[in-house]
């Protein structure tokens, strides 16, 4: 069993993460629970800081907040020195909660509505990466009528096919996101916003997918970018002072996952960009990247309690937790993986294979299918590794199941950084029917 970061067995022999027991996190919180190992998140962090501070290169690493967001979570990364990428007006909101310093703030989406542009012009955020013609348009109007400069980057797609499941792959040419950089969508975008003077066109941005295991995709995408930066430099005698190449970086969920560190990825790339610029004597533009998986995918466990199960015979034992897609949906939407282990009794011998089903109301809901564990007993205390990132963020109330709460763990204590949710939350927001038969 491969542990990430301070994640261990202790002496009482459970597993134990930023010097807490697992199994006392499970009585104290309740379960499901998710738990962040803090330390983790710090490292990966400084690790991606570090790689670009000993280039000499100038950069923004911004946290994909859509990975995970909360107001904990964002004032870590704040700790931390990086920016911050949000996709909506609810993570932008997380954000200003979170007292996120604005200037790096950074603003995506294929659909901005004119109440999340307006927000964010509002705030002052550091800058809007616009995705489409209708939102150049749109953010063009709303400078105009608030008098306001903004700077942009223009999100492209350089036709790069990453290797990666369909679902989270962005940068090929038939996707939703993105000017595309082939057949001159772009270059009217840039040829527009350079007219305004209204938007100040910092750079260009690409994100080519995610959970991405070399660097062959970026170098790709790097070079087809640095290609057409020199032709703009002829053309509009541009050259834009930033260079965002999104996220993306791998991790391992399992043994299948071969991951580089944060330090090669960068390292990697950079190296390629500055071939490439100084190819076509070009000066180095800064480069920000914006990981969101890699900071804390990895950092992240779930903790759920064995409940029921059931024995096909010939076939394969089930045993069912007290959560599932609505906790993690990402094995019931794109088939992804993940290895776990009893937290109460991580060393006993592993004996058989059981498929670990959730509670929802879906055959499609199973967390992990043939997984080796000692011989299951309910009430035991089932650990899935690497949560961290589009767990909580993509979890949601089916069947009406109130979404789990989540701890920081560090230095031998746990914070409680979200609560978890009550039946009175869940009908928060419900109203009664205003009949219209009379009984
Ligand atoms: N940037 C953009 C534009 C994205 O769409 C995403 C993920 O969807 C990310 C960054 C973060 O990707 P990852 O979590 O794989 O690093």
């Amino acid at each position: 069993m491969y542990f990430h970061g301070t994640s261990k067995i202790n002496e009482k022999g459970h597993l134990e993460i930023g010097g807490v027991d697992t199994v006392d996190l499970a009585k104290k919180h309740g379960t499901p629970l998710y738990v962040y190992d803090v330390s983790l998140i710090r490292e990966r962090a400084r690790g991606f800081k570090r790689t670009f501070d000993k280039l000499g290169i100038k950069s923004q690493v911004a946290y994909a907040s859509k990975a995970f967001s909360s107001i904990a979570m964002l004032s870590l990364v704040n700790e931390e020195g990086l920016s911050l990428d949000v996709v909506s007006g609810g993570e932008l909101y997380t954000a200003i909660a979170a007292n996120f310093p604005v200037d790096r703030i950074h603003f995506h989406g294929n659909n901005k509505s004119i109440e999340e542009l307006e927000l964010a012009l509002d705030y002052n955020i550091g800058c809007i990466v616009v995705d489409n013609f209708y939102e150049l348009e749109l953010l063009q109007q709303l400078c105009i009528k608030k008098d306001k400069q903004i700077p942009i980057l223009l999100r492209v797609t350089p036709g790069i096919e990453a290797h990666t499941h369909d679902y989270i792959l962005t940068g090929q040419e038939d996707s939703k996101f993105g000017f595309d950089l082939q057949n001159g969508q772009v270059e009217e975008a840039l040829r527009r916003s350079l007219e305004s003077k209204y938007l100040n066109v910092l750079g260009i941005h690409c994100h080519i997918g995610s959970q991405i295991f070399d660097t062959t995709g970026f170098i790709l995408a790097a070079r087809k970018i640095i290609d057409k930066l020199a032709e703009w430099n002829n053309q509009f005698s541009y050259f834009p002072s930033v260079l965002n190449l999104g996220g993306g970086f791998g991790i391992r969920y399992t043994d299948e996952d071969e991951p580089l560190s944060p330090d090669s990825y960068v390292s990697e790339i950079i190296i390629e960009v500055q071939k490439r610029t100084r190819f076509h004597n070009l000066s180095m533009p800064e480069i920000w990247i914006e990981p969101g998986r890699s900071l804390v995918g990895e950092a992240g466990t779930t903790l759920y309690t064995i409940g029921s199960s059931k024995d096909v015979p010939n076939v394969r034992k089930y045993i069912a937790v007290d959560g599932g897609m609505s906790d993690n949906i990402r094995p019931a939407l794109y088939e992804a993986k993940y290895e776990a282990i009893l937290a109460n009794r991580p060393t006993d011998e592993v004996k058989e294979k059981y498929s670990i089903a959730g509670k929802c109301c879906e055959s499609g809901d199973m967390l992990i299918w043939d997984l080796p564990l000692p011989n299951v007993e309910s009430n035991d205390i089932l650990a899935v590794f690497c949560t961290g990132a589009y767990g909580y963020s993509m979890a949601n109330n089916y069947n009406r199941i109130p979404r789990p709460p989540v701890v920081f763990v560090e230095s031998g204590e746990d914070q409680l950084v979200i609560k978890r949710e009550t039946y009175e939350d869940l009908i928060r927001l419900d109203l009664p029917l205003q009949s219209k038969i009379n009984l």
